[in-house]
């Protein structure tokens, strides 16, 4: 008989069975990691609801994690029974025209570990070794759970490319936090994060930003940007909320010839209105990423690992699988919590 393993399985919108599911079984290229920590994504919350990933569904989701490697396939090098990792969850057919440009987010055939196969609200998780990175010593669970995070804010801080003294504006609270960490580390002056909750504004604060805009105090976070950027507004803007009413305050707040980031994610049938002349006559530019990849994660690891990110501020709690549904339901509530860790080993919840 198949050995069995504890799973969070996502078996139709809203409706997640935590039950006993066969441990997978790796192939040559595989090795199979015994799951520690994952951290709750929005990403989860739209695979529950069935806003994303619906025809996927019986499916364990979980993508941002770390784990040890307890089982190693034939052809994987490197790695030893016991490593402490986590993988790029990015898979794609390695021979289509885009992942010849290196450009595998964009594979036709592009998969995430979690968001479109099996991932690692469960006892075990199975990864190619080739995308399995080694955590250094240095970094605890929890915050080599938060490497996929980092990575995916790392590769839009990439594409966007932000020049040194140039201004950044911030909407949104959540992993906007991280991107004003980040803008501050790449000297960028001065680093506006735009949120409606005080204890996300502190923390945002606390991480790097030179000013914290709340919504709920100030009703034209537009104007407000203006008049902390000589009246222009910001060189860079970066949306990180996923709302047409964000992305369409993000090109009013971006100065003239400045260029805005995409990163918060929309329903896939949202449009914006934007005005063409605006784009046009005021040179306004759109950089956009989806995910971390490759050489991302290595970068997020270094980061943390040398200390000029530390990610910790933004920890809340560490539930049990069992009450990850829960868990789900309490993040939309409280705005409070922000990054919530599910644990296949824990049996009560620890605030942190
Ligand atoms: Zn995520
Ligand atoms: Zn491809």
């Amino acid at each position: 008989m198949a050995r069995m393993m504890k799973a969070a399985v996502f078996e139709k919108p809203k409706v997640i069975a935590v039950k006993q599911v066969p441990v997978p079984e790796i192939g040559d290229d595989e090795v199979l990691i015994r799951v520690k920590l994952t951290g709750i994504c929005g990403t989860d919350w739209s695979i529950y609801t069935g806003k994303y990933s619906a025809d996927r569904l019986p499916m364990i989701a979980g993508h941002e994690f770390c784990g040890e490697i307890e089982q190693l396939g034939r052809n994987a090098k490197g790695l030893k029974v016991g490593d402490r990792v986590t993988a790029d969850i990015n898979m794609s057919c390695g021979h289509c025209f885009y992942c010849k440009q290196g450009q595998k987010l964009l594979c036709p055939e592009f998969l995430q570990l979690g968001i479109h196969i099996d991932g690692t609200y469960a006892e075990y998780v199975k990864a190619p070794w080739g995308q399995v990175h080694k955590i250094p010593a240095k970094l605890s669970f929890m915050e080599a759970a938060f490497i996929e995070p980092v990575s995916c804010v790392i590769h839009s801080a990439k594409a966007m490319n932000a020049a040194l003294g140039s201004s950044v504006a911030i909407l949104g609270s959540g992993l906007g936090i991280l991107h004003g960490a980040l803008a501050r580390l790449r000297g960028c002056a001065p680093v506006i994060v735009i949120g409606h909750n005080t204890k996300r504004n502190e923390i945002a604060r606390k991480m790097g930003a030179d000013h914290v805009i709340d919504t709920k105090q100030v009703s034209d976070p537009v104007a407000e940007v203006k008049r902390l950027t000589g009246g222009r507004g910001a060189d860079y803007v970066i949306e990180s909320v996923g709302t047409v009413a964000t992305y369409e305050q993000a090109f009013r707040m971006v100065r003239a010839g400045g260029q805005v980031s995409a990163f918060g994610i929309t329903g896939d049938k949202e449009t914006m209105a934007v005005a063409p002349f605006d784009l046009v006559l005021h040179e306004k530019k759109v950089t956009s990423s989806c995910a971390g990849v490759g050489n991302d994660w290595r970068d997020a690891i270094t980061l943390i690992e040398h200390g000029r990110i530390d990610p910790k501020p933004m920890f809340s709690m560490v539930v049990p699988l069992e009450e990850l549904e829960s868990a789900l339901k309490e993040l939309r509530k409280n705005p409070d919590l922000i990054k919530v860790f599910v644990s296949p080993d824990a049996t009560k919840r620890e605030v942190l």
